[in-house]
C-alpha cells in the first residue's frame, strides 16, 4: 500500500507519476510468480487461465471486463426504456428445452435434474402470465463436447421474449434496437473511462441487412440446400454481406424447418411450412444470437413436440401456459460472452469470461 502525491510528469507513460510518502507491506507475495506481471512475451492462454487471478490483474485484461460491464449496463438500460421486466427463471430443470444431447444431468436428492440450456420454456410461460416483455441475463449450461474458440460449457445468455407481435419482424426490430442502443451507450462511457475498447464499438445503422437462408445457400454454391450453417459457411456469408452491404451486423432469416425440427417451439411459416420464422443475428461471420416467432397455438405446438420425437406429457407444465390463452410472441437468445468476444476482437471466447468452463476446465 503506497500513499503519496500524484504529479503530472512528461516522462511517465501515462502522464502522471506517484511520489510516495509512505509504503507498507500488507501481504507478502510468493516468488517466483507463475505469470509475469507485465507479461511482455505473452503467455499462452492456457497458462493464463491456470493462473487467472494474476492474469486478471493486468490492465489490458481488466479492460475486457470493464467493456463487458458497460455493455451489459447498456443492454439493461435499453430494455428498461422499452418496458421490459427483468426476470430470473430456474436453472435446475426436470426437462431440457430441446433434445438431450447437450444436457448436463445432476443428482437431485433421490432423482435427477438437468441444468438449463436456456430459459426458453420459462420465458414463453411468462408471456402466458401476461408479462408482455421480459428479459433475462443468466448462465446457460451446455455439454458441448467440441473444443472451439466460441463455445464453453457455461455461458451467459441474454434472452428476451415479447408478446402480441404482429410478425417476427417486430422481434428483429427490438433486437437491433437493443444492440444499437447498447453500442451508443457503451462508446462514450468507455471513452470517459479511458478504455481503449471504446474505438472498437461499432456504429451500425438500422435496419441491419436481412439476408434469407436461401440467399446464403446461393452464395455458398449450394442452392436449395437445407443443411445447417457451419463455421466456414458463416465466415463466407459474413464476407458476402461485407461486400454487398458493408455492414458488420446482419440477420440471416427464414431458416428451413428441416434444420429446426428439434426446435419444436419455432413457428413454421403459414405460406410455406418448409420454412420457419427463425433467424440468426451474425457479427462479421459469427453467430451471436438466434431467435424467431414461436408457435403459440397449443395443438400445433403439441404436434411439433411429437414430430421432434419428444413426449408432450413431459412438457405438461409448459403446455398448460398455452391452454388458457397465449398471444403470438417471439424472442431471442444472445450469447453475452460471444458479443464481448467479437466487439473486443478476441480470438477465444474464454478471454471474455472471468473463469471459463469447458470440457477440460473446471478450475480455477
Ligand atoms: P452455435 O451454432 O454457435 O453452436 P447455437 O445455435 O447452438 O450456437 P443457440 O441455441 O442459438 O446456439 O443459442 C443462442 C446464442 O447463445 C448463440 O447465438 C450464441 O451466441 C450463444 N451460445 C450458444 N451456445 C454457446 C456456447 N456453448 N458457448 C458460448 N455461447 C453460446
Ligand atoms: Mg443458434
Amino acid at each position: 500500500m503506497v500513499v503519496g502525491t500524484v504529479k503530472r510528469s512528461e516522462k511517465a507513460n501515462r502522464g502522471v507519476e506517484l511520489i510516495p510518502a509512505s509504503a507498507e507491506v500488507v501481504a507478502r507475495a510468493e516468488v517466483p510468480l507463475p505469470l509475469g506481471v507485465v507479461d511482455k512475451v505473452g503467455a499462452d492462454l492456457n497458462t493464463r487461465l491456470d493462473h487467472r487471478v494474476l492474469d486478471l490483474r493486468k490492465p489490458a485484461v481488466r479492460a475486457i471486463f470493464e467493456l463487458r460491464t458497460v455493455m451489459l449496463a447498456g443492454c439493461r438500460d435499453a430494455f428498461l426504456r422499452r418496458g421490459f421486466l427483468e426476470v430470473a427463471t430456474p436453472k435446475l430443470l426436470r426437462q431440457g428445452a430441446e433434445g438431450g444431447a447437450t444436457l448436463f444431468a445432476v443428482d437431485y436428492f433421490d432423482g435427477r435434474a438437468y441444468l438449463a440450456q436456456s430459459p426458453q420454456l420459462y420465458k414463453q410461460m411468462l408471456i402466458g402470465a401476461g408479462f408482455e416483455r421480459v428479459f433475462e441475463i443468466a448462465p446457460a449450461f451446455r455439454a458441448e463436447p467440441s473444443d472451439t474458440v466460441r463455445h464453453v460449457t457455461e455461458f451467459s445468455s441474454l434472452d428476451a421474449e415479447v408478446g402480441f407481435i404482429d410478425s417476427v419482424e417486430d422481434v428483429r426490430a427490438i433486437l437491433e434496437g437493443v444492440v444499437v442502443d447498447t453500442f451508443r451507450f457503451a462508446r462514450p462511457e468507455l471513452e470517459r473511462r479511458g478504455n481503449a475498447y471504446a474505438d472498437r464499438i461499432p456504429e451500425p445503422t438500422t435496419p441491419f441487412p436481412r439476408v434469407s437462408f436461401a440467399q446464403c445457400m446461393e452464395w455458398l454454391g449450394r442452392p436449395g440446400s437445407e443443411t445447417d450453417l457451419g463455421t466456414e459457411d458463416e465466415k463466407a456469408i459474413g464476407e458476402h454481406v461485407e461486400r454487398e452491404y458493408g455492414a458488420p451486423l446482419y440477420f440471416i432469416t427464414d431458416f428451413p424447418t428441416a434444420i429446426k425440427a428439434g426446435t419444436f417451439y419455432a413457428q413454421r411459416q403459414d405460406a410455406n411450412p418448409r420454412l420457419t420464422y427463425y433467424f440468426d443475428l451474425d457479427f462479421k461471420g459469427l453467430e451471436i444470437a438466434s431467435g424467431g416467432a414461436r408457435e403459440h397455438r397449443v395443438d400445433r405446438l403439441r404436434q411439433n413436440i411429437e414430430t421432434a420425437g419428444l413426449d408432450p406429457e413431459n412438457f405438461a407444465g409448459y403446455l398448460e401456459a398455452f391452454r388458457f390463452g397465449m398471444p403470438p410472441h417471439g424472442g431471442w437468445g444472445l450469447g453475452v460472452d460471444r458479443m464481448v468476444q467479437v466487439v473486443a476482437g478476441l480470438s477465444n471466447i474464454r478471454e471474455a469470461i472471468l473463469f471459463p468452463r469447458d470440457r477440460y476446465r473446471l478450475e480455477p
